[in-house]
């Protein structure tokens, strides 16, 4: 049993289509994420039942779901298509947690809905997995984000390149609200239901918002704070368009994302990026850019005039100021420094150049910082020896400096070359190296000798360049 409230399913016409998720043949729980249904206070163990696994399939409907598509828009690679929404993905309705908090529960890959053009509304295993193992190290290691509560295989194969097996994730997340959901009705200059829209926003998420401006401050403000925690953990998007940044700050849509190996800020690895505009280093400057496009679909609701558009302009350029402030504690923290200082910043960056030179292992260099290891990935020791000797200069009297690098510094990431093997082992049935590593990267500060080799760089031959989008 599951407790509906659709709060969004309520909002009128136009803002999603109802639909149904198309059932699958042989529905087969490949996971069950048991803290994350507790913490919504749904029974784990009815999940698990044939009832919940048939849910979790798109085979039954719960008793209260209101199952839709919603409509979005969305600038895909800086050009604007006016009508994308819910090609694969059902929304099956909001539960409210027992502290109150609410939650989209959502089934991607459950079959066509009236926006998959001409997609097949499916997902194969490969980035059901990909999606749930890193949102959920996303999420382990604070960063806000979507969850995954499920993955199913649906004993059918989907056709992509080569007959694959489908999967269905189900995703949570506060919303499914994307920027691009502004741009959609903005676009249409339907200045009504984009009204309606801020206010379904402002009351599930900026409860505080007095206003369409005071909204948009706090979606800057929330994306600043999540683009500052993916570039300290080397996490890299990948296709940072509008319709794929949510307006509640959480990290959505997984595609062809990756953790940085080694350390290269110009480091891109989606197929699909061929000019690098979702680089690792452009991530907030592309935030900046979707920001700017929520701004103006909110001008409208803030007078419509030179002095809304002064505002919302002011508004978007205060991102920098929080960013770099989020940036700094961040980095800071990487080094052991709880009280960051303005000058923080240059020790901070003359590491960084020295691990760009040397392509150095973005996670095991700053973890080798509390162990003495970080030299042996640097080229350059005595450029590395020279810094040491400045950082701990500024640690000196930092009581607390090895328990603050150890809480900001996770020993291991989800590695490109680390989810393809899961990936590999999983399409010939073997889940085992999957729950391995997820459950390996629960704990992304805790040290466990059979967890070891996660930690590893790729060998050279190991080494994955390119992820695609999976679709
Ligand atoms: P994405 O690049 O995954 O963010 O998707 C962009 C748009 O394409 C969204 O509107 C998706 O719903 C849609 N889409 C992606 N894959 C599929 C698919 N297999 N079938 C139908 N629609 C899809
Ligand atoms: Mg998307």
């Amino acid at each position: 049993m599951i407790h509906f409230d659709n709060s969004y399913a309520r909002l009128p016409q136009g803002f999603f289509t109802r639909t149904h998720p198309t059932p699958v043949r042989d529905p087969q729980l490949v996971a069950l994420n048991r803290p994350l249904a507790e913490r919504l206070g749904l029974d784990a163990d009815w999940l698990a039942s044939p009832e919940g696994i048939a849910m979790l399939a798109g085979n039954a409907l719960p008793e209260g779901a209101e199952p839709i598509a919603q409509a979005y828009a969305g600038h895909q690679f800086g050009g604007f298509v006016p009508q994308l929404g819910d090609g694969r993905a059902v929304l099956l309705g909001e539960v409210v947690a027992p502290d109150g908090a609410r939650f989209d529960i959502q089934l991607k890959g459950a079959g066509p809905t009236p926006f998959s053009r001409r997609g097949d509304g499916r997902a194969w295993l490969g980035p059901v997995l990909r999606e749930y193992l890193v949102s959920e190290f996303m999420a382990a290691c604070g960063i806000p984000t979507t969850r995954a509560l499920a993955a199913v295989a649906t004993g059918e194969q989907v056709i992509r390149e080569t007959l694959l097996p489908g999967a269905v994730l189900t995703r949570v997340a506060a919303s499914h609200i994307r920027v691009g959901t502004f741009e959609f009705y903005a676009a249409r200059g339907d200045r009504d239901r984009l009204q309606l829209l801020a206010d379904h926003v402002i009351g599930r998420h900026y409860p505080a918002a007095a206003d369409a401006g005071e909204l948009l401050e706090a979606v800057v403000a929330r994306q600043a704070a999540t683009i500052a925690g993916w570039m300290a953990l080397g996490f890299i998007h990948g296709v940072m368009n509008t319709d794929n940044m949510a307006v509640s700050g959480e990290t959505i849509d997984y595609g062809p994302c990756a953790f940085m190996d080694e350390y290269r800020p110009d480091k891109v690895f989606s197929s699909i990026d061929a000019h690098g505009r979702y680089a690792w280093r452009e991530q907030p400057n592309i935030a900046v850019w979707n920001l700017a496009q929520l701004a103006s679909c909110l001008v409208p609701l803030m007078g419509n005039d030179d002095a809304a558009v002064e505002r919302a302009t002011r508004i978007v350029h205060g991102f920098p100021e929080i960013y770099q402030r989020e940036w700094l504690a961040r980095f800071a923290a990487k080094l052991g420094i709880s009280d960051p200082r303005p000058e923080d910043r240059a020790l901070v960056e003359r590491l960084l150049t020295l691990m760009a030179e040397a392509r150095a292992d973005f996670t095991r260099s700053f973890a080798g910082l509390s162990d003495g290891t970080a030299r042996a990935e640097l080229a350059d020791p005595a450029g590395f020896d020279a810094w040491v000797v400045d950082w701990q200069a500024r640690l000196a009297g930092l009581a607390d400096a090895q328990a603050v690098m150890a809480a900001a510094n996770p020993r291991r990431i989800p590695r490109n070359h680390r989810i393809e093997a899961v990936i590999a082992a999983a399409r010939d049935g073997d889940y085992a190296p999957f729950h391995a590593l997820d459950a390996a990267l629960r704990e992304p500060l805790q040290d466990r000798p059979e967890w070891d080799s996660f930690a590893l760089a790729p060998r050279p031959e190991e080494l994955v360049q390119r992820t695609f989008c999976g679709t």
